[in-house]
């Protein structure tokens, strides 16, 4: 491919197998030359995660769960052995208890709710504070979101309001570390069958709903997403930060279903 991220070192945090986003940005980040760092959340996903890990000829895949600080002190303890710095870093991490992933936002509880922000939002910001701290020359940060933080989906529920805090965060953190030339965004997808995006009820309905109204009139790809990751985490996007950026076929812009929906 090209040689834009050649030379470039960066940390994926959030691939669970082949399908997750964070995949589909890793893959295209190396094939464009980048060198990447992997984490995994548990041993059943290390399992999944060390063979592409290994496909990309990467060295360093390192565990962490976000809900235990330690280990994400770890994680960056051993980027700064290994590599020094880092010019880039890849957030694609949320969880919240899918039993709460149905039915009415009004019945979150406050046990879910602070967990599903403390893993789906704030982590970015401890993240963040970290990379940055291995990152003198500047460099790039991209979380992942869901237009379900500015307009109500179904089932979204607590999901919704963290996103919107999450790209919220986004917002401030590139204020904080604008000056240190530290870039800080979102990609927005549209809905894409992963392990997370499953765990939301009627989730293949959302899919083919979203499928058939968008402007595409489908759904996007890995590697679509993947693209944008490129763009975002290299230098090609050097004047760009704070946004929040979508790769959903369009489906944003769209204030109603297509007519010939409605008349079915
Ligand atoms: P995925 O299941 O492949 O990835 C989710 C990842 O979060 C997994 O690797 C999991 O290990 C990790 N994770 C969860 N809790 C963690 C913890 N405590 N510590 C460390 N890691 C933890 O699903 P995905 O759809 O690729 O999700 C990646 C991101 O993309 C998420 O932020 C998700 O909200 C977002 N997103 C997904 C969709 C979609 O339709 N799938 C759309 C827009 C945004």
């Amino acid at each position: 491919m090209s040689d834009l991220m050649k030379g470039k070192r960066g940390l994926i945090m959030g691939v669970a197998n082949d399908h997750s986003i964070a995949w589909g940005i890793a893959k295209t980040l190396a094939d464009h030359g980048a060198e990447l760092a992997f984490t995994y959340q548990g041993e059943a996903f290390g399992r999944r995660t060390k063979p592409l890990a290994d496909s990309v000829g990467s060295k360093i895949l390192v565990p962490c769960d976000v809900e235990d600080i330690s280990s994400v002190d770890s994680v960056f303890d051993t980027l700064k052995e290994e590599w020094g710095s880092i010019d880039f870093l890849v957030h694609a991490i949320a969880f919240s208890d899918k039993s709460e992933l149905r039915g009415k936002y009004a019945d979150t509880t406050r046990e879910n709710f602070t967990r599903t922000m403390m893993i789906s939002c704030f982590s970015f910001t401890e993240i963040a504070k970290r990379a940055a701290a291995i990152m003198p020359n500047g460099g790039s940060l991209v979380t992942l979101t869901y237009g379900g933080s500015t307009k109500v989906m179904p089932n979204y529920n607590v999901m919704g309001v963290a996103k919107a805090a999450l790209e919220s965060s986004v917002r401030y953190l590139a204020v904080d570390y604008g000056e240190q030339n530290i870039r800080v965004n979102a990609i927005s997808a549209g809905p894409v069958r992963t392990l997370a995006g499953s765990g939301v009820s009627d989730a293949r309905l959302m899919f083919n709903f979203q499928k058939r109204n968008s402007p595409l009139c489908r759904t996007v790809s890995l590697d679509e997403i993947g693209g944008t990751g490129l763009y975002l985490l290299s230098d090609l996007s050097g004047g760009v930060t704070g946004e929040v950026h979508f790769v959903d076929s369009g489906y944003n812009i769209m204030s109603m279903p297509r007519l010939n929906e409605l008349k079915v």
